[in-house]
């Protein structure tokens, strides 16, 4: 089967920071949890698997096809949230629609419409009117509302609270069970307990291990008894005696 994403020897140099060839793959049905501490580079490479950063090399492939040569199009079926993304703060929730809506040849006002109930958001409000969540939850609702079949998100469940962060994964589960294939970067392991199926590990801008969750965590419970997420990614992460990293 063909991966929804392809992701090949991406990198991209800061002064003070690298991404070292990170590679991994999302396939449909799959929901992909990109996970590594503050700094391990989950947004720059998020950022530039999506080309809303120039990457220095690296391919790309979405639904096969290659994505910077292709991006117009093949945009139209990814659905992004990427965090930060202050666009329009004094407009209106509905502008910001009216204007998202020619972007996509495949916009579905019904879909729109159900989401903006579902998160009981006011197409009224400005958008710097939104507390973090709510902001979230417009993001993901342009990105549900026209046919995307991959979704990459970065950090979608932080400032969520607990309920609505529940009902956000819930909401992956059922995009992945209708097909679609889901990215999404966090730092909370709670998150990729609940929702996860493959885990990619970033560590200073390089992927440590990317494989299935159960796999993942077998590959670095070796010899010893099972490890959490949460206690593999803290006893990779620490300066003295940190856990073996698999190979
Ligand atoms: P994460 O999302 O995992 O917290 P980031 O991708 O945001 O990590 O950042 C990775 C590293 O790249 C950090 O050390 C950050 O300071 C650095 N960085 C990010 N953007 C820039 C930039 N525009 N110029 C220089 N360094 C940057």
């Amino acid at each position: 089967m063909t991966a929804l994403l392809q992701v090949d020897d991406l990198c991209k140099r800061y002064e003070r920071f690298a991404l070292k060839n990170v590679g991994f793959e999302v396939k449909a049905g799959r929901i992909v949890g990109l996970v590594g501490k503050n700094g391990a580079g989950k947004t720059t490479a998020l950022k530039c698997l999506l080309h809303f950063l120039e990457p220095d090399a690296g391919h790309v492939q979405v639904l096969g096809q290659d994505f910077f040569a292709n991006e117009t199009a093949l945009k139209q079926r990814v659905g992004a949230v990427l965090g930060g993304a202050e666009f329009y703060p004094l407009k209106r929730l509905r502008t910001i629609a009216a204007v998202t809506r020619r972007f996509y040849s495949c916009w579905d006002e019904a879909a729109y419409q159900r989401c903006l109930a579902r998160f009981e958001l006011d197409e009224s409000k400005r958008f710097q009117e939104l507390s973090s969540g709510m902001k979230v939850k417009y993001l993901l609702t342009l990105a549900l509302s026209h046919q995307a079949r991959l979704f990459v998100l970065d950090e979608p469940t932080s400032g969520l609270d607990p309920v609505s962060r529940a009902e956000l994964l819930e909401l992956f589960r059922a995009l992945a069970k209708s097909g679609a294939g889901i990215l999404f970067s966090t730092h909370i392991t709670s998150d990729l307990d609940r929702a996860a199926d493959d885990i990619v590990y970033l560590r200073r801008g390089q992927v440590v291990k990317s494989a299935p969750k159960e796999e993942f965590c077998r590959a670095f419970s070796k010899g010893g008894s099972a490890l959490s997420l949460e206690e593999i990614l803290l006893r990779a992460e620490r300066k003295e005696a940190p856990l073996e990293l698999p190979v």
